[in-house]
């Protein structure tokens, strides 16, 4: 089982907007660009809605019937660890190992000594293809890679084997994740992590480091895009020489988490991908949730009502809501507004502050953040959400295509 070149994660929270997001896919097609779907849910969005690995599993299967989507695609068990992978083996055949918070942690004496040993050979002036400044390698930058990453790494080879003894060796995609902390692995550390993952012989065919700058969820990209594009470019130069160096799967390829929105870097994604004729997964970070909301604001009367509520109720519980998402959200209280004046909107104004279209007068980042992690509150109101979404179907289903295609398969891959 192998991933193609390019492949596009993409989350759903409640699992009723597969077939449009599938549209996008088809679309892309159409005009001659494959691009392997990969429907991703992880554990923590399961236990808040409620839903299973084997629902997503269903929901691809239904969307690719409909769609007659003769292409590859995968069903992701996003961020998963050794905790909570069981109850996604059946149903999953992409699993994302996500060892961030094992970075860190004192790696055995043993393990240490046997890195150390197999990477000597690198100290000195280290010269990536590609890449003009060498890298100064000695024992001392070594140990520190290994006390960084290899509690993390041996972490990642675990998971990997309870998974292959399940599912039987070639039978899955694994990526290794390690975006959810709060400083990026340099290119370097990338290329040790790479051959310290092919020492511990776990197969993976994608790999998510933290990159530079801000990934916050559902807007743009906070940071330098020319130091981002600098650090990019020397990731693809890296994975591509670590493939060499450690004879690895010749399509392993970066995956950006969080990649939904962040329009201010797509072009130097494309532009690099492109220039180094690489491969790259795009992990979307739940968005299409707001593409409902969006649809419902759209729709008028009641449900215009219902995405108004979402707002206020998410507006009193803000503290709570955002709490597990502090590093990967940032929200201005001051910049949002009052519940009271939200009622008065109509369909427009709210599709407008919510949608992602940066320089439009209407558009508020810190609603749409804050609507973004509100997905408990739609999830509290259960029947009636989804039944508000089913009977709206066709305008929720028409902001779910367009935002993936319009917004983020064009920009990157056409
Ligand atoms: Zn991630």
């Amino acid at each position: 089982m192998k991933l193609g070149k390019y492949s596009f994660g993409i989350g759903d929270r409640f699992g009723l907007q597969g077939k449009y997001q599938l549209q996008a896919f088809e679309q892309a097609l159409k005009q001659g660009i494959e691009i392997t779907p990969v429907w991703n849910k992880s554990n923590r969005e399961h236990t808040i809605v409620h839903s299973s690995p084997a629902d997503v599993r269903a929901e691809a299967e239904e969307a690719v019937a409909q769609g007659r989507w003769q292409k590859d695609y995968f069903v992701d068990a996003d961020h998963i660890n050794n905790s909570n992978v069981e109850k996604f083996i059946d149903s999953s055949d992409f699993f994302t190992l996500d060892v961030a918070d094992f970075i860190g942690k004192p790696a055995q004496k043993k393990d240490i000594d046997d890195f150390i040993s197999a990477f000597k050979k690198y100290r000195g002036s280290l010269l990536v293809p590609g890449i003009r400044t060498p890298f100064e390698i000695t024992d001392k930058s070594l140990n520190e890679m290994a006390a960084k990453y290899l509690y993390a790494i041996k972490e990642a080879g675990a998971i990997y084997r309870t998974i292959e003894l399940k599912k039987g060796r070639g039978s899955f995609v694994a990526e290794v994740s390690m975006d959810e902390v709060n400083n990026p692995q340099t290119p370097i550390e990338l290329f040790f992590i790479i051959g310290a993952l092919a020492k511990e012989q776990v197969i993976f065919y994608t790999i998510a480091p933290k990159f530079t700058g801000r990934f916050n969820k559902g807007i743009d990209y906070v940071g330098d895009v020319e130091t981002f594009a600098r650090e990019f470019e020397e990731d693809i130069l890296v994975v591509e020489y670590a493939v060499r160096e450690f004879n690895l799967e010749t399509s392993l390829k970066l995956s950006v988490h969080s990649g939904s929105d962040k329009f201010s870097i797509y072009s130097e994604i494309a532009r690099l991908i492109k220039k180094h004729d690489k491969g790259i997964h795009i992990k979307t970070a739940g968005t299409t949730w707001l593409e409902e909301v969006t649809g419902l604001a759209m729709a008028g009367g009641d449900a215009l009502s219902l995405a108004k509520n979402i707002y206020a109720k998410a507006y009193e519980r803000r503290e709570d809501l955002c709490a597990p998402y502090a590093s990967v959200i940032d929200i201005r209280p001051d910049h949002l507004p009052s519940p009271e004046s939200v009622n008065q909107w109509s369909s427009e104004k709210f599709a407008n502050a919510l949608r992602h279209i940066p320089d439009h007068p209407d558009f508020n980042p810190d609603l749409r953040q804050l609507i973004h992690v509100g997905y408990k509150v739609a999830a509290e109101y259960g029947s009636a959400y989804i039944n508000a979404i089913k009977a709206n179907a066709e305008m929720v289903g028409k902001q779910v295509y367009e935002n993936l295609w319009e917004r983020h398969i064009k920009r990157i891959f056409l």
